[in-house]
């Protein structure tokens, strides 16, 4: 979406900061955590629901050559946005799609031993083409198994005609401190890479890059972090928060009886009480888990979900906010540093990679720290 397909901000119900500065800051601590290694960025599913087109340029402007992207069309996309990016497709070479790969110069990972026959069998014939391999270490979605694997360190040469970039593996629960199976993943992964033609290796998301420098490999692939959600869940989060928001006070109730309060009456107000509809709903990806469990925060002070999620309106039990603080129109923060996205998170049940993809259409999207002026502001 760009800035301009965004919703006026006098005509939204809620306003939804994005911190373009924040995501800079954040991949330099990344790459940071590994100054031998090189740092990628994942973009996925729009750079998860923030926005690709304002996103991609300013991490290019960071010095992010490596791109990741789950599809084809994610990375003919990106292509347009980054001219001389390296851009990595992770759902892989589906069947005939090798030209639209050679056209947008575009990256695959092979996940199997077809699309690794495919890729070579055509870079035997008209110069070798880029990929990379993704073993599988434990996750068993996507990526070479140990049969496949083992018949690849049996027939190396199936690799001709294809100029191998990266190994790859991904991690199963990084971000479990406590969960060996990290350990273990790595120890398949070495294994292999002993038996498998030389080439560079790519381990880390997010969570791994804070597993410790033997995770880090030859280059980062992480994701959430960037976007300021706490790759070490558990532990204080070492990103900068990258979004805000904020929903808008429709109308404030006084119930002096008892009375229950939106649909399938969940909620019942048991004598003096006030409630406040706010401007946000599941269709802007305020998720329906958080009827009854989440919280806002207004003038300070933490104000629950009560009764159901709605399509497009929510209602908070303000019986403890000053009057003051309660006019229509007034914001309620819902994302920011007075209640974090992670905590939102654990409230609707979910993960703060949810959450971002979920957010919402109808906001009206402000972009800070961008690129405006020729440079990060
Ligand atoms: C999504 C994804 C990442 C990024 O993961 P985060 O946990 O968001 O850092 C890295 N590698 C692969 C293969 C992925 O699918």
């Amino acid at each position: 979406m760009k800035a301009s397909d965004s919703v006026d901000e006098r005509a939204a119900g809620a306003v939804l900061d994005i911190d373009l500065g924040a995501i800079a800051e954040n991949y330099r601590r990344l790459r940071a955590t590994a100054p031998g290694s090189d740092c990628a960025a994942v973009v996925k599913a729009d750079a998860y629901g923030l926005g690709a087109a304002q996103i991609a340029p300013v991490l290019r402007y960071e010095g992010c050559r490596d791109f990741f992207v789950a599809l084809l069309a994610e990375g003919i996309a990106l292509r347009g946005l980054l001219p001389d990016a390296r851009i990595h497709v992770l759902n892989g070479l589906l069947a005939d799609t090798e030209q639209d790969f050679v056209d947008h110069r575009l990256v695959p990972v092979l996940n199997d031993l077809e699309q690794i026959d495919r890729w070579a069998a055509r870079g035997r014939a008209e110069g070798p083409l880029p990929a990379i391999v993704h073993l599988d270490t434990g996750m068993n979605r996507l990526g070479l198994g140990s049969d496949e694997t083992a018949a690849l360190i049996a027939a190396p040469d199936r690799l001709d005609g294809i100029d191998l970039r990266y190994w790859m593996s991904h991690l199963v629960a990084a971000e479990d401190a406590g969960s060996p199976l990290a350990a273990e993943q790595r120890r398949r992964l070495v294994d292999w890479l002993g038996r498998l033609p030389p080439a560079p290796v790519s381990l880390a998301n997010s969570s791994g890059i804070f597993r410790g420098a033997e995770f880090a490999f030859d280059l980062l692939r992480p994701g959430v972090a960037l976007y300021g959600v706490n790759p070490t869940p558990g532990a204080p989060n070492p990103m900068r928060p990258v979004v805000a928001l904020r929903a808008r006070i429709l109308q404030v109730r006084d119930v002096d009886s008892p009375m229950t309060v939106g649909y399938g009456a969940t909620h019942r107000v048991g004598g003096k009480g006030k409630i406040a509809t706010i401007s946000v709903g599941y269709a802007d990806g305020f998720l329906r888990s958080l009827s009854g469990a989440g919280f806002g925060v207004i003038a300070g002070r933490r104000v629950p979900v009560v009764g159901r999620v709605s399509m497009d309106l929510v209602t908070l039990d303000v019986g403890d906010v000053p009057a003051s603080a309660l006019a229509p129109g007034a914001f309620v923060e819902l994302i920011g540093p007075h209640h974090t996205i992670d905590e939102l998170a654990v409230e609707a049940g979910t993960i703060g990679y949810e959450i971002l993809t979920a957010l919402g259409r109808r906001y009206c999207r402000r972009y800070h720290g961008g690129l405006d002026h020729g440079g990060l502001d």
